[in-house]
């Protein structure tokens, strides 16, 4: 009510008493003339809308969720990439699969005919064309049926066998249709601030999510800034330390497991930088893991920062840099596992550096260094992949070479990890006629595929679940200790033959802890509780089992011994020398033989992997090994080690790609694929070197 016309007194009353009655309507006519509709929902245009609650914008929240999809993005339907098998045809060329065959051809033939409507380039590869091509490829337009009417049309004749055939043929994991993937339910999608709904939001990428935020501060009247005060200087500061760790690239929506290791431990750390509390202890477990050099120094102005707010920082981590800008440092070793476990030296880096005793000072005093081989190998075989398209990848095409170590580098973000798992990684692996992740979006793989036999991606993941596994059975030299131990005299005596010296199945082990030396009680919502098996007292087998000696010790001695000691022990037993040999040849010779699997780390659970092909030798057939970021948790001391083994395998005939970003693994490679410039808007090739 505004100028002339004088606020009725008991005004507001009335308007309730008038909903109560219109049951939520209410009519107004000003001076018999003008009629005003009003109501008191959440209506407009003659829809109903939920009154927005945050449980409404989570797709986690039953209430949010998209309900055809229930908030997964992806329901079963037609796969894009078996409609489409061959990006590299045309339309005209046959490149949609299922418009193949007599009766068929004639979607093609209509299509073809009418896409000079759209000006549609039926003669273009598909992997050339626009996002709008294709589009009215599948959707059709001006009248012409595209790839979704035909499947409209099979569905609608599924009584046929043969259209059933079909149909299955082509099903797979796809966007879903109602929320377009933005796994939200549609009325909060209809919700919008500045015109954006949030699932668009989330498709940006950090950098510009910040830059929209603070336009959208400036456009905000003074009652809505007052508002939104609070919840928009959150977002701002939240923002800001995504920025500040290297993650300006990241959109918000990107699943975390398509993240890298390096991206997602990032990102737990903004999780704690983000609270900005004084007097804490931080504890960080190899934060710089994943990093580039450029983004380790940002990481560690962050960590200033948060030391000069008054905090205290504590990091574990072997980061050249991170030491050269940490206060105190303290070295502990000598060695690794049980040759470990002293401080060796403690003070700041020039301290540690000039401290003889302290191994890492000798390395970041560059006495003790990692020479890369003088030779340098030259290839005449590779694979190629072409027109690489996904997240951030700009339509490159990279050559990789065989048989020689390869390493692709670049920033975090560059798209190194998307390049070779999403796409080369699967691709090789569907052309080798295994089945596996969805294959990023790519023209072809091109050059000496039938090169490779095998492809092999050594992992960080744990070798086993059970806590039986261990480097020593999972290289298969247990076997062979087994058949040491059924071989002495007391053993003949007793009856025992290998099996009874195994913990996987009953008669040596123990009965009460099944051989797992402990018995795990199960704690509702907190972390299991391990004790040690009262029958066995943790050794795993029973009494009449470990009485059976071989040089005095038995075979729990032997599970107890680390790699190298069991290397000097059964120095007389060629056959177990060499089963065990590639666990200290991988840098593992301080592991223990029976070191259950959960106690490894990634780092060491992807180089038992490693001594596991390394122990088949050349039997195996060509592989191509792919390691992500082997030098993860790896010591320079080890790190040496590792080099040397990517060489035995290279002289094996197996090629080696590597994804680094540790200079020691760049200089000793034969090729370098390095991808930037920059993180996200990256996505180019810039050369190969060494
Ligand atoms: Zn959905
Ligand atoms: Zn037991």
């Amino acid at each position: 009510m505004q100028g002339s016309v004088k606020p009725f007194p008991r005004f507001p009353a009335k308007i309730s008493t008038a909903f109560y009655e219109g049951e939520g309507d209410m009519l107004l006519e000003v001076n018999g003339t003008k009629r005003h509709d009003f109501n008191n929902r959440f209506e407009a245009d003659g829809m109903l809308f939920e009154e927005p609650v945050p449980n409404l914008f989570s797709f986690n929240n039953p209430f949010g969720a998209c309900p055809t999809c229930e908030g997964f993005s992806q329901v079963l339907g037609i796969d894009d990439d078996l409609v489409i098998p061959d990006k590299r045809l045309s339309v005209y060329d046959g490149a949609v699969a299922p418009w193949k065959g007599e009766k068929m051809d004639w979607w093609r033939q209509n299509f073809i005919k009418g896409a000079k409507k759209f000006n549609f380039p039926v003669h273009k590869p598909i992997a050339d064309l626009t996002d709008k091509q294709i589009t009215q490829l599948w959707k059709g337009a001006e009248g012409v049926m595209g790839i979704d009417d035909f499947f409209k049309d099979v569905e609608s004749q599924l009584y046929k066998v043969q259209y059933r055939v079909m149909l299955s043929r082509y099903r797979g994991r796809t966007e879903c249709p109602d929320c377009e993937g933005y796994r939200l339910r549609k009325e909060a999608l209809y919700v919008q601030v500045n015109k954006k709904h949030i699932g668009e939001v989330c498709e940006w990428p950090v950098k510009d999510l910040k830059k929209w935020f603070d336009e959208l501060d400036q456009k905000l009247s003074e009652h809505d800034k007052a508002i939104a005060k609070r919840i928009l200087s959150e977002i701002q500061h939240r923002l800001q330390t995504l920025l500040s760790v290297g993650l300006g690239y990241l959109t918000m929506n990107r699943l975390a497991n398509s993240l890298s290791g390096g991206e997602s431990q990032r990102i737990q750390l903004t999780r704690s930088l983000g609270s900005n509390l004084t007097s804490s202890l931080y504890i960080l477990d190899e934060p710089s893991i994943g990093l580039h050099s450029r983004d380790t120094a940002n990481l560690i102005k962050v960590l200033k920062e948060l030391r000069d707010l008054g905090n205290t920082v504590v990091v574990v981590e072997h980061d050249e840099m991170m030491m050269r800008e940490a206060d105190h440092i303290i070295d502990m070793g000598p060695l690794a596992s049980h040759l470990g476990g002293e401080v060796v030296a403690e003070g700041d880096y020039d301290e540690i550096v000039s401290n003889p005793a302290s191994l890492t000072g000798k390395y970041l005093d560059h006495v003790l260094t990692i020479d890369p081989p003088k030779q340098v190998r030259k290839w005449t075989r590779s694979v190629t992949v072409e027109g690489a398209r996904q997240h951030n990848l700009k339509n490159i095409t990279v050559e990789f070479p065989l048989n020689v170590l390869c390493v692709v580098s670049g920033v975090s973000g560059s798209g190194k990890t998307t390049l070779v798992r999403q796409i080369l990684y699967p691709a090789l692996r569907k052309l080798k006629g295994e089945f596996g992740d969805k294959t990023g979006f790519h023209k072809a793989i091109t050059g000496d595929v039938e090169e490779i036999a095998q492809i092999e991606m050594v992992d960080q993941n744990p070798i086993g679940k059970s806590s039986r596994s261990n480097p020593v059975t999972y290289i298969k030299a247990y076997d062979e200790i087994r058949d040491l131990y059924a071989d002495q005299p007391l053993s003949k005596m007793r009856g025992f033959m290998p099996k009874h010296f195994s913990f996987n199945v009953d008669g040596g082990r123990c009965d009460t802890c099944k051989g797992e030396g402990e018995q795990v009680v199960e704690m509702q919502f907190l972390a299991d509780v391990h004790l040690t098996c009262e029958a066995c007292g943790g050794k795993k087998f029973k009494e009449e089992v470990l009485e059976v000696k071989y040089q005095d010790k038995n075979i729990y001695d032997v599970l107890e011994m680390s790699v190298d000691e069991a290397l000097d022990f059964f120095r007389f037993e060629k056959s177990i020398v060499k089963a065990i040999q590639p666990l200290s040849d991988v840098g593992l010779g301080y592991v223990k033989l029976g070191q259950s699997s959960g106690t490894l780390s990634g780092g060491e659970a992807q180089r038992v992997k490693l001594a596991s092909f390394l122990g088949k030798g050349k039997s195996a057939g060509k592989i191509m090994f792919i390691f992500d970021e082997p030098t993860t948790g790896l010591h320079f001391h080890d790190i040496q080690k590792l080099l040397t083994s990517f060489q035995a395998l290279i002289e094996q005939g197996h090629s080696v790609l590597v994804i680094e970003h540790n200079t020691d693994v760049i200089r000793s490679a034969d090729w370098v694929i390095d991808l930037g410039p920059e993180a996200g808007d990256g996505g180019r090739f810039i050369g190969v070197c060494r």
